[in-house]
């Protein structure tokens, strides 16, 4: 007898472009898989240089209605775009757990982060408001407004297939630019949804358009001279690349880079508290959040029962499938990254090693510690982007603040203590954009702006709250004079304030 065997089905996932699904017509594409099982799911289409145009001619042709329209209906439509996203988001985060491999409830967390930041655009009357100066001079009045860019685009990483993006869409559509998404070829499916959700809202056609690729994509869009702006999140040589070559371009641009998270513990840190929040933050995700925790620096004695505590709850932490409700942490992204995750194992003093019964389907690892790590090390040097946290004794405070800002990343940084003075101290201190004070992961809420310094992020301005509006407008200002034509007069002088 001949057993047919089914081949699993593999979705075409297109661009969205002028409000309608577009398959690409590059003859490129490539593979997303589901983490778990390591079978491909989907193939991603990737846009030609071509494409891309498509997809900016649409936003500009959208752009002169959605930046007059006014104010009271952008708000109107945002807080229904709130509400679709709200009722649907268990859905969204299935499609994050089927492409990226994150457990369900943290793909649920990450909506729902994302979520803050589309509440905080539904505030948009007032964030768009400006000042106003009666009587500046004599008869004249002098104001300020705030106007959107045009096109603007954005790049995206895989972490956050959702929740990056709405760091940027939410604010850009807020402030009446058009814009179109590039996401990560890796798990392109939420984006797509996230169309379809926006046009169901009633955005309208060419408001939101994503096109799917890889490099080809991102550099057409660094050198179209139609977009204004460009927000990229990733790896720190990507940023880099992407920043020099937007700005070289004429384009604003903020991108966002690779981070190297330290969590200080000091000697009088309550030791139970330490250890969840050092689990919790360096295996979440699998690692893979640019705010993970990546290296413990233990202060004084604190070492040794730091590292027990950490080490008990490690056996203990339930790697799996994300659809499983018992899961805390799923695999990794790609076969590929896996591997080279895994390759920081063959080196230092490996306490605990992922590979040792780590499921076999699917790009899994276990939790990993590596103990005794220090500068010059690949495995603190480099950002590993997967479950492995390493540590680092050292003597005093002074040496562990040294250790933060000797590193060439500044994105997150936290400390655990009980001592108040020793916070506050570490807070003037330290070189990082984000802190955290007995907060592993101290990731700004929606109101505040997210960004790190050094090659965290190259560009001036943090990404979506109050530094996303100034980035997405420009400012003019006004004068203003409704003189009685009896008074007037040439005067060839400079204008004075009088
Ligand atoms: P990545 O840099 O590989 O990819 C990001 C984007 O750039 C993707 O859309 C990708 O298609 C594109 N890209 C990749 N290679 C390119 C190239 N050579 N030229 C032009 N474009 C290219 O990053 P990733 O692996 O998707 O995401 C993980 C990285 O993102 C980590 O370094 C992580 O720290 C970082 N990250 C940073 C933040 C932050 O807020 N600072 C947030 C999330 C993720």
């Amino acid at each position: 007898m001949t057993e047919t065997v089914e081949a699993p089905a593999v979705t075409r996932i297109p661009h969205w472009i002028g409000g309608r699904r577009v398959d690409g017509a590059s003859g490129r594409s490539g593979p997303v898989f589901n983490p778990a099982t390591g079978t491909q799911t989907g193939a991603v289409d990737f846009a030609s240089v071509d494409e891309v145009d498509v997809a900016v001619q649409a936003a500009k042709a959208a752009f002169p209605e959605w930046r007059a329209t006014s104010l009271a209906r952008r708000a109107e439509l945002f807080f229904r775009i709130r509400e679709l996203l709200h009722e649907r988001r268990n859905h969204l985060a299935g499609i994050l757990v089927r492409e990226h491999g994150k457990v369900f409830s943290d793909a649920l967390g990450e909506v729902t982060r994302g979520l803050e930041v589309v509440e905080f655009c539904c505030g948009l009357p007032s964030l768009l408001k400006s000042e106003y100066s009666e009587q500046a001079s004599t008869g004249i009045d002098v104001y300020s407004i705030r106007q959107p860019l045009g096109v603007v685009a954005g790049i995206t990483p895989f972490n956050f297939p959702a929740m990056v993006p709405m760091w940027m869409w939410a604010p850009a559509l807020a402030c009446g630019n058009t814009f179109v998404l590039k996401p990560s070829e890796k798990d392109p499916s939420a984006s797509l949804w996230t169309a379809e959700l926006l046009q169901e809202a009633g955005v309208p056609d060419g408001v939101f358009n994503v096109v799917m690729g890889d490099k080809v994509a991102v550099d057409a869009v660094l050198e179209h001279p139609d977009i204004a702006a460009v927000s990229f999140v990733g790896s720190t040589p990507i940023a880099r690349y992407v920043y020099e070559t937007a700005t070289a371009r004429g384009k604003r641009c903020q991108a966002l880079g690779g981070a190297k998270n330290h969590m200080i513990v000091l000697p009088d840190a309550d030791i139970d508290m330490a250890a969840d929040a050092a689990v919790s933050a360096a295996y979440g995700s699998a690692g893979e959040r640019c705010m993970a925790v990546s290296m413990v620096v233990a202060v004084g004695d604190v070492a040794e029962p730091l590292l027990a505590a950490i080490k008990e709850r490690i056996p203990k932490v339930k790697v799996g499938d994300g659809m499983d409700p018992a899961s805390e942490m799923g695999p990794l992204v790609t076969a590929e990254h896996r591997d080279k995750v895994a390759s920081y194992l063959d080196e230092g003093d490996v306490l605990v090693d992922g590979r040792d019964g780590a499921p076999e389907e699917g790009f899994f690892l276990r939790p990993s510690l590596i103990d005794n790590l220090a500068p010059g090390m690949r495995a603190y040097d480099d950002e590993i982007f997967g479950p492995v946290l390493g540590v680092t004794r050292v003597a005093t405070y002074e040496d562990a603040v040294r250790l933060v800002n000797d590193s060439p990343y500044g994105n997150g940084t936290a400390i655990f203590t009980r001592d108040g003075g020793a916070a506050r101290q570490f807070q003037f201190d330290v070189n990082a954009g984000m802190v955290g004070i007995n907060v592993p992961i101290p990731v700004p809420v929606a109101y505040y702006s997210f960004g790190g310094w050094k090659a965290s992020l190259f560009g001036d301005r943090h990404i979506y709250g109050p530094e996303g509006i100034d980035f997405y407008t420009r400012g003019k200002v006004v004068t203003s004079r409704w003189p009685d034509p009896a008074t007037s007069r040439v005067d060839l002088g400079f204008p004075q304030t009088r």
